[in-house]
Order: C-alpha cells, then structure tokens, then sequence
C-alpha cells in the first residue's frame, strides 16, 4: 500500500526524520489561511499516489497567501498522472543548498534489503541507475540484521555531510531503517533530502510503500488516520476490477486471454503458451471451486479486453467439477456473448457431465458456440496450447 506524501512524513516524523510542519489542505481559502498563519513563503504539493509531481506541475512555490490561493484554485482544477488532485501539502518553502537521494528497498535478486545513497538528488533515481549507476553508493543488510550505526556514518560520509551535518544524516539514515522494519515497508525513500541554506538536513519528500500482506500487523495505521487502500494507482482499470469482483486477476502484455483452471494450471498455461511462440494477454487465478456466476465473470473480463484476440481455457477439474465449469461457460455465452475466438480443454472431475451440458445447449444454440472449440481428455494440452496461439495470430 503506497502512502501519501503527508502520510509518510508523519511517520517521518515520528522516527525522529526532520520535516516541515505542513498542514494538508483541501480548498483555496485554507490554503491562503495556513499560508497567512505561517507568514513565510510556501510550497504547495499536490497530494498524489504518484512520483514525478514536480514534471507536471504538482509542485508550485508562493511567495505571499494571495498567491499561494490563487496557485492552489490552479492545482486543485487539474487532475495529474490519472490523479484529481483533492489535498494539497502545504509546507514552507526550504532554501536549498542541496538535494541528496536516500532510500531503502527490497534486493529481490539477493534476499536484502538494500540503502541506497546518491549525492544528487530531487531527480529520479532510474534515471541516474541508467545513466551514471557509479553515483549511487549501496549498503546491503540481512532481513535480520540490524542497521550499525557505522553504516549511517558511511553514507553521511558518501553525501559529504560534515560536523554536525555528519551526525544528523546518519541519525537520518538509522531512523529510516527502524521505520523501514517497523512497518514491514517496500519502499522508503526521501527525494530529495534536503540541506537547506541554514545547514539543516530535511526531507523534503517522502515516499513509502507498505507490504499489504503485513498490514494486519499495523492496526496503528489507521488510528493515525492512515486508511487501508489497495494500490489502485499501480493498476489497470480491469486489475480494479477484477479485484471488486474478488478474482485474482493481472494484465499482462501479449494477446491470449487465459482462462485457467487454478493457479498452478494458470502459471504452466502462461509456460505453454510462451513455448508455443505466443503471449499470454493476463494471469488469472480460477482455483478453489468457482461457482458457474464467477466462471462467467472471469470471461467477461477476457472477452471485453481489447488486447485479447484468443481466449485459452484449460480446466483440470480436480477440487471443482466440470459440470459447474460448463455451465460457467454457458451462463456467460447466453448473458454476455462471446466476441473472440476460444480454445477449451476440459478433463477431470465429472467431465463427461460438463461434455454432456455443453452439446446438449449447442444443439438448442449452434449459433452461441460459432467461436468455441471444445476438447476433452483425448486432446493434449500441448496441442491446445497451439491452437490458441495459432487463433491470436490469425485475427
Ligand atoms: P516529486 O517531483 O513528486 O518527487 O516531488 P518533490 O516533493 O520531490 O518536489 C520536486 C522538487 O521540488 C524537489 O526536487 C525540489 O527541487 C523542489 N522542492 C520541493 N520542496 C521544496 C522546498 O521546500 N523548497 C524548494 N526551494 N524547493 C522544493
Ligand atoms: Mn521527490
């Protein structure tokens, strides 16, 4: 679950991470007041589950509560990355000196966690990996390990901190780590941390991202106010979907919609496919008994895609029956229609029973069955496989 900025710096702030003490807005006339009742120049930061704001002018500066109005009614009417922007932080404006990059992920590849430091900040941090990868100093820790303090003099060090600058970016360095772990994070990352003109290290930004399946454990999140949300910002209108639809659902970039049987099918379906020289158009979970309602569901969501142009559907009806899985594939076909040619393959539990409904509604309706292929045991998936890639390339 990703954070908003001003949820992120409050945790910030609890961990000792220095910030300034904005306030989040929701209108042009608490912008100018909160602008009046500091009495200093302000930036205002429209509040999106997005990076790159700056860019696309998310990120404004004014100097006095009349412009700072004026800028915020700008910021409110727009709607950035996909986002409307409904609250705005506004903090007071830091005077730079500098801008580092300091974060903290997950290193898939080796099992760490991973700090990443890089003198240059306020610029996103792919782009330097891409272009001067170099710049970026690491520090890779055990899941289990503690954070030395050392380690936090290392990068003070790497960004050139000096006297008390040194102390105060290490302590920065130590107290995101222990946020990092406390909240079984992703993602924490301060871009830019700050050295303002007075020589005092802020974070300007904060990002985080909390791993939904350990949210159980942060019940504190919501009594800060920290509301559970799925990270909506990072799906496709379909994934949305199919998530208020309760089925376990991915786009992906190729163009065979897959309508598997469980999730182990799901995956070696995805396998052949690829084999065969095609490109699966999505990943989906059918597993554990779907009822015929779900099933039919599962195929809207193939059918309607755009980027669908052949549906595969293997069903190993082991748990779930094939006469359910029939009369899924029915209940869609009289209901919604199928539009794109569909290769199927069924065995298992009770597949003569889903063989015996599926020609007995196509001898009432030859029509309703014009796209579908229907296989049973005696076809190899292998074969079904192909066709499927063979149905994507024709269309
Ligand atoms: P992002 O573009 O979504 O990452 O938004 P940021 O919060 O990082 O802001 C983008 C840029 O705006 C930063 O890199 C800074 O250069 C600038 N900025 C942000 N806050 C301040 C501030 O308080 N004072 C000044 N002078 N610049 C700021
Ligand atoms: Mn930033």
């Amino acid at each position: 679950m990703r954070l908003y900025e001003y949820e992120a710096k409050k945790l910030f702030s609890q961990f000792g991470i220095p910030i300034t003490t904005g306030e989040v807005v929701k209108s042009d006339e608490e912008t100018k007041a909160f602008a009046e009742k500091l009495g200093k120049p302000v930036v205002l930061k429209a509040q999106i589950l997005s990076g790159g704001r700056g860019k696309v002018g998310g990120v404004k500066f004014a100097d006095s509560p009349e412009e700072a109005e004026q800028k915020a009614g700008e910021l409110f009417a727009t709607t950035l990355k996909g986002f409307p922007v409904e609250r705005i932080l506004v903090d007071e404006k830091l005077k730079i000196e500098k801008e580092f990059y300091l974060g903290i992920t997950l290193d898939r590849v080796n099992y760490k966690l991973v700090m990443l430091a890089c003198s240059q900040g306020g610029v996103e941090i792919e782009e330097i990996a891409r272009k001067d990868p170099g710049k970026i100093k690491k520090i890779s820790v055990d899941v289990d390990q503690k954070f030395y303090p050392f380690w936090g003099n290392s990068v003070a060090g790497w960004l050139g901190a000096e006297g008390q600058g040194m102390k105060a970016v290490s302590k920065i360095a130590v107290s995101l780590f222990k946020l990092f772990r406390q909240y079984d994070a992703k993602l924490v990352e301060i871009n830019p941390l700050i050295l303002t003109k007075e020589g005092k290290y802020v974070a300007a930004d904060a990002r985080m991202s909390v791993d939904d399946d350990a949210l159980f454990r942060h019940p504190e999140l919501a009594e800060m106010g920290i509301e559970k949300r799925h990270e909506e910002g990072e799906m496709t209108e379909r994934e949305k979907l199919a998530r208020q639809w309760g089925i376990p659902y991915l786009d992906l970039d190729g163009d065979v919609g897959m309508f598997p049987g469980g999730a182990g099918f799901g995956i070696m379906g995805n396998d052949f496919i690829h084999y065969f020289g095609g490109k699966p158009a999505n990943f989906m979970d059918s597993g554990g008994g779907p009822t015929p309602e779900r099933l039919a569901k599962m195929l809207i969501l193939l059918d309607e895609n755009p980027n669908v142009k052949a549906i595969f559907g293997a069903r190993f009806g082991g748990i779930s029956r094939c006469d359910d899985f029939a009369k899924g594939v029915v209940m869609f076909l009289k209901e919604h229609g199928l539009s794109k040619p569909m290769v199927l393959r069924m065995t298992g539990n009770v597949w003569q029973e889903g063989v015996r409904i599926f020609k007995e509604e196509k001898e009432k309706n030859p029509e309703m069955f014009k796209n579908i292929e229907i296989h049973g045991i005696e076809t190899p998936i292998e074969e079904i496989s192909k066709r499927a890639v063979e149905l994507a390339k024709k269309v």
